[in-house]
């Protein structure tokens, strides 16, 4: 089939790649040149693995094009996906604008039979707007032509995108059109073989699948981190209770990890989206309201322990602390709204130095503080290391902020010898407390008995 895919971002690049790899024609549009000229050289915006292999081999085969033309897209395509984002707007509720742009943008061009399938993750009824969007802009040009609006949310992960997209759980697609979804089947098809993963449904369920899902996972996890500060007051282990816990098949082992609180650029907003409509439809969400309430808080669990540790806020002026991770979970470069920034937000304002390094989103992490907080006040207070242990190299006490892989196994002796205070605080519980506490650390994680 020839696909056109509007947004290439996370989600629309990963789309893209996915479907050209199993024979179709993709083109990839972005309304950021700079990104479309990247792709067009040979470069990837993003930090996802595996995607600058399979954008290259497709590229070079001719399957997979980028343009910044709406004409070409939309000349190219019998299915057009929309995979542009939806960021919050001031009130929570999500922000279509880029959305409905991208849908009068095909309304202003079409000209045969298309599918536009929304794949951006959109509140219930979006699905209509994007229909009356395109309808409108045929009306304004006198011209009548067959076009249908799909549902179809994305449940990848950063990190895993590849996996994900074609070994997917489940392939949720919303139309009441039969020919439609016959399509969207076929187009899928590569990626449900094994086992049937194509689950039909009305665009409107479709939409909320997508919130309910992530809904979920978000409330799984500020109950463990809930959970896990009660059990730190309570003398018990909170890595015990999730392994206990998660041996019970009705709640299974995935996202029960206590931590410093979800970021990333899916569940904040998407929590908040969904409590927006509730209460626009007099229906308050409250179980989703603590969610995000005890994840604005969790976020500052870090800081506050080192406040504790140190024995008050004044008594952190002028510690250096060395973050090992910045991005807002493993494998990404992505920042949005990772817990990292409201840390060193934190460090700075209390007048510390901050150490950090990350293996790919120091450039990013850069980007968004020198931003934040300016040239010369970066200049004085951060440092981007090149290695773990040149972050570590010097500082009174060390934050593992991100569970990337190569911060698993570290050299606590090294560590002992490096950090001034010998104090080591792990925000995703992934060291071993007596190995920590061996070296001559001490050490505190989230919810677990406290060595320090
Ligand atoms: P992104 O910010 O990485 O990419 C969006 C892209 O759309 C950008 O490159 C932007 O320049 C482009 N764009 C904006 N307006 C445009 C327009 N009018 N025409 C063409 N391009 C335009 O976003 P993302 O992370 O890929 O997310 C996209 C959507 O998918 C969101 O709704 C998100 O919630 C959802 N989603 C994201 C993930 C994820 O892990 N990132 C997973 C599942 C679903």
């Amino acid at each position: 089939m020839n696909i056109s895919v509007i947004g290439s971002g996370y989600v629309g690049l990963v789309t893209g790649a996915c479907f050209a790899d199993v024979g179709n024609t993709v083109l990839c549009l972005d309304v950021d040149e700079r990104k479309i000229a990247l792709l067009n050289s040979g470069g990837i915006p993003i930090h996802e693995p595996g995607l600058d292999t399979l954008v290259a081999r497709n590229a070079a085969a001719g399957r997979l094009l980028f343009s910044t033309s709406y004409d070409d897209a939309v000349a190219h395509a019998d299915v057009i996906f929309l995979a542009v984002g939806t960021p919050p707007d001031e009130d929570g509720s999500a922000d279509l604008q880029y959305i409905l742009a991208a849908a009068r943008s095909i309304g202003q061009r079409i000209t045969r039979p298309v599918i536009v399938v929304d794949k951006s993750t959109v509140p219930v009824g979006t699905g209509d707007k994007v229909r009356d969007a395109i309808a409108g802009e045929l009306a304004k040009r006198g011209a009548e032509v067959q076009f249908d609006v799909v549902s179809n949310p994305e449940f990848l992960k950063e990190g895993a995108a590849l996996e994900d997209f074609t070994r997917p759980d489940r392939i949720i697609v919303g139309s009441d059109n039969p020919a439609a979804l016959k399509q969207m089947r076929l187009l899928y098809a590569p990626f449900s073989r094994q086992h049937e993963k194509f689950i039909e449904m009305d665009v409107r369920s479709a939409e909320l699948t997508k919130y309910a899902a992530n809904a979920m996972l978000a409330t799984r996890i500020s109950f463990m981190n809930e959970l896990a500060n009660l059990a730190e007051l309570l003398g018990a282990d909170i890595e015990s209770v999730r392994l206990g816990m998660g041996k019970d098949p009705r709640i299974g082992p995935q996202f029960l990890y206590a931590g410093m609180g979800y970021g990333g650029s899916c569940f904040p907003k998407d929590v908040k989206a969904l409590i927006r409509t509730g209460a626009d439809h007099d229906q308050p969400l409250r179980i989703l309201q603590a969610t995000e309430d005890v994840n604005e808080r969790q976020k500052n669990v870090l800081f506050d322990k080192l406040v504790r540790h140190y024995g008050s806020a004044g008594a952190l002026h002028g510690k250096t602390i060395a973050l090992w991770g910045l991005a807002f979970k493993p494998n990404t470069d992505d920042m949005r709204e990772a817990p990292s920034l409201v840390l060193i937000r934190a460090l700075f304002a209390a007048g510390c130095k901050v150490r950090a390094y990350d293996p790919v989103a120091s450039a990013e992490a850069e980007r968004l503080l020198l931003a934040e907080h300016g040239q010369a006040r970066c200049a004085d207070l951060l440092f981007l290391a090149a290695s773990a242990k040149e972050a570590a190299a010097g500082a009174d006490a060390l934050v593992l902020v991100t569970e990337w892989k190569e911060f698993r196994s570290p050299d606590f002796r090294y560590l002992a010898e490096q950090l001034r205070d010998k104090a080591v605080f792990d925000g995703r519980n992934i060291y071993d407390l007596e190995a920590v506490s061996a070296a001559g650390l001490s050490y505190e994680g989230i919810g677990r008995i406290n060595h320090a």
